[in-house]
């Protein structure tokens, strides 16, 4: 196989990544967990997607991909004038591509590609007009080209109906419009293949856009382990422009250089070990809150494919909570909630018993102390439109909330260089109190909690539930311990 649907793309964003595609795959970084829970969450979309259009024949082949025995295997399904043929696979002169689903109407055919998105993405397109130039290549010209998109009107209720869960969207004319370009494209790189030359280029924003790059450390070989020029945070037009002048290292960027304002601080806490200490805003804040004080921290999962009902694609279900509450005479308690995933499996939203449960919690009065209230927030936002009688609870929540994070966004009321340029609270803490870790913890990270939960609600969890819901525990917990260690912090400084 010389070209293929993904190399394609990949070349169009730079010739070099194809050329080590074909030639020096064993350069890659190999893939993330999270690529890896994407790439799975295509294939159950893709299930799903083909449910919305039953009754079809496979082309693919089972095991090992044999791309000869594919593209016989829906020569004969076309031939036999099957309705519906999943996966058909097609290959002109050296350029392959599969298509998820093809539709017979009468003697047309109809192509449809299915993506885990509610956007008609520029990427896309392209995807489908080279899909389309090879098909219509071999005399199998689509009458019609449509994305399947997940439908983010789509409110699910107790069980999925896939016939609204997508939404077709017709891109045939604008695949039609590319397709000279797509042919000077498919040329060019085959060309560039058979020459055998490795394409120079600079690594840049194109090595993050529209896809993360697997050849990013081999090409960024060059820059430094510490401080390299593109862990500088701000503008990345900025930081592309330095490094296009030779500089690789935060230390080198000449005095001389217009920083955007919020970059100063991180620059200066890299060449010299400045510090911020402004300690006037830091006492107004403090002396806003009322208490008691909550610490707080919701959990979510946000799956392409709505969970429970009420939730809508990439809709957020909050399925954890951990708190803190302190009081002005230091009589300190936790509180937590955990949802029953197996509840959440059967379609159940179990925001309505994670109510009930904050109703129990939280007190009447005091502020709520959240890192980036705004997500907080927003989440008991959503549990208002799908618990409307709830309403009166969540808005006196919603006014409560002060933002941690105030303090350290702007980056000039406290700033340390171990914080390198971020106001995330995982760089903060462990700038503000390094012994603070979570590297005890068996699930150390919200991104981890998430999937691990979400796999447990779609059902493909394999590993000791109970063990793992004592993880889950521990680390939100540990992520509220993290925001009182702030605050007692805060307090010292002054
Ligand atoms: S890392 Fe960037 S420069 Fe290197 S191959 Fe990938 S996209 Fe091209």
């Amino acid at each position: 196989m010389g070209i293929s649907k993904s190399k394609f793309i990949a070349g169009l964003n730079c010739k070099k990544r194809l050329f080590l595609e074909v030639n020096h795959p064993e350069l890659k970084t190999p893939i993330s967990l999270d690529q890896e829970s994407k790439f799975n969450l295509g294939h159950r979309v893709g299930a799903l997607a083909q449910q919305r259009f039953p009754g079809g024949v496979n082309a693919e082949p089972q095991g090992e991909r044999d791309f000869n025995q594919w593209i016989n295997s829906t020569q004969l399904f076309l031939d036999e004038k099957c309705p519906v043929i999943y996966e058909a696979a097609f290959s002109f002169e050296g350029s392959f591509c599969a298509l998820d689903i093809l539709v017979r109407e009468e003697d047309d055919i109809v192509a449809i590609e299915v993506k885990s998105s509610k956007e008609a993405k520029e990427i896309y397109v392209l995807d489908a007009a080279y899909q389309y130039y090879v098909m219509s290549q071999l005399g199998f010209q689509p009458k019609r080209f449509y994305l399947l998109l997940l439908d983010g009107a789509y409110v699910r209720e107790r069980t999925l109906d896939v016939n609204q869960l997508f939404q077709k969207v017709d891109i045939t004319d604008r695949v039609v419009s590319l397709q000279e370009s797509i042919k000077e494209n498919v040329l060019q790189f085959t060309a560039m293949l058979a020459a055998g030359i490795e394409p120079q280029r600079e690594i840049g924003p194109h090595c993050s856009s529209p896809y993360n790059c697997s050849f990013y450390a081999h090409c960024s070989a060059h820059l430094p382990k510490v401080n390299p020029i593109t862990s500088l945070r701000g503008s990345a037009e900025k930081v592309w422009d330095l490094h296009n002048k030779g500089i690789y290292s935060i230390e080198d960027i000449p005095s001389s250089y217009p920083l955007q304002t919020r970059q100063i601080p991180q620059v200066n806490g890299v060449k010299r070990g400045e510090s911020i200490l402004n300690k006037e805003p830091i006492r107004k804040f403090l002396s806003k809150v009322e208490y008691p004080l909550h610490f707080f921290d919701f959990e979510t999962v946000w799956p392409a494919i709505p969970v429970a009902e009420g939730i809508s694609p990439f809709g957020h279900l909050a399925f954890q909570y951990s708190m803190h509450i302190i009081h002005s005479d230091e009589l300190n308690c936790h509180k937590e909630y955990l949802a029953n995933p197996d509840e959440i499996f059967q379609g159940v939203n179990t925001e309505f018993e994670l109510i009930q449960q904050m109703k129990v919690d939280f007190h009447s009065e005091g502020s709520i102390v959240a890192y980036n209230a705004t997500f907080e927030k927003n989440r008991l936002k959503d549990m208002k439109k799908r618990f409307p009688s709830e309403a009166d609870f969540l808005d006196n929540l919603i006014s409560r909330f002060v933002d941690l994070m105030e303090l350290f966004r702007p980056q000039n009321i406290y700033y340390l260089p171990a914080m390198k340029g971020s106001y995330s609270i995982k760089n903060v803490l462990p700038a503000i109190a390094p012994e603070f870790s979570y590297s005890d913890l068996v699930i150390g990270n919200g991104g981890e909690a998430s999937s691990i939960f979400e796999s447990r609600c779609a059902g493909s969890f394999e590993g000791n539930w109970e063990e793992t819901r004592t993880a889950l525990l521990k680390y939100c917990e540990r992520d509220t311990y993290g925001m009182v260690v702030i605050w007692n912090h805060l307090h010292e400084c002054l």
